[in-house]
């Protein structure tokens, strides 16, 4: 997702520029995959230091239930005021004082802008602590690791009578040592 702005970066401040967004997004994370492309609206702006990308997107993920284990699709919507600061001065083609990332992104030496690196920590930032294929997911059974989505089965009940039938014995009941 990669824009050319010169020209904006010539213009006025105050100056903008609409663009639709499509792209490829890799995570590089075992826990969750981007699918499909990342797409959305973003609208540049001058500013007296550079461009300011605003906008909204939504990226697919592909992530593992923390209960049932499965894995399992989710949309993810995002939205990003993020600024991109110019390497080389575009009128004069000189080398501009260097910045760190938390001043913004660069805008490389052809004055190519891209957005991919920005998305990808959007994305990161917002994928779910604890992610659940849906909200009630039953998950798995603790003694016989069966999907609980899926089928149910006897382990539980089962276990629930034992204890139930331990919990009536009382102490008298047990034979005495002497
Ligand atoms: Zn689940
Ligand atoms: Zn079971």
């Amino acid at each position: 997702m990669i824009y050319n702005v010169a020209q904006l970066l010539k213009a006025p401040v105050g100056s903008d520029l609409r663009q639709s967004m499509e792209g490829t997004v890799q995570l590089e994370d075992e826990t969750a995959e981007v699918v499909g492309p990342v797409t959305g609206e973003v609208r540049f702006q001058r500013t007296n230091q550079g461009i300011l990308a605003t906008g909204s997107a939504e990226a697919t993920v592909r992530l593992q239930c923390v209960r049932c284990l499965e894995e399992f699709e989710q949309p993810l919507p995002l939205t990003f005021a993020e600024m991109y600061l110019p390497t080389i001065e575009v009128v004069s083609g000189h080398p501009l004082p260097s910045f760190t990332e938390e001043q913004g992104f660069p805008i490389d030496a052809r004055h190519h802008l891209d957005l991919t690196e920005m998305l990808r920590q959007q994305i990161i930032l917002n994928l779910p602590d604890q992610p659940l294929c849906r909200e009630d997911c039953k998950g798995l059974c603790a003694i016989c690791g069966n999907n609980r989505n899926l089928r149910e089965c006897e382990c539980q009940a089962q276990a629930d009578e034992r204890w139930t039938a331990l919990s009536q014995i009382s102490l008298d009941d047990l034979p005495s040592e002497n």
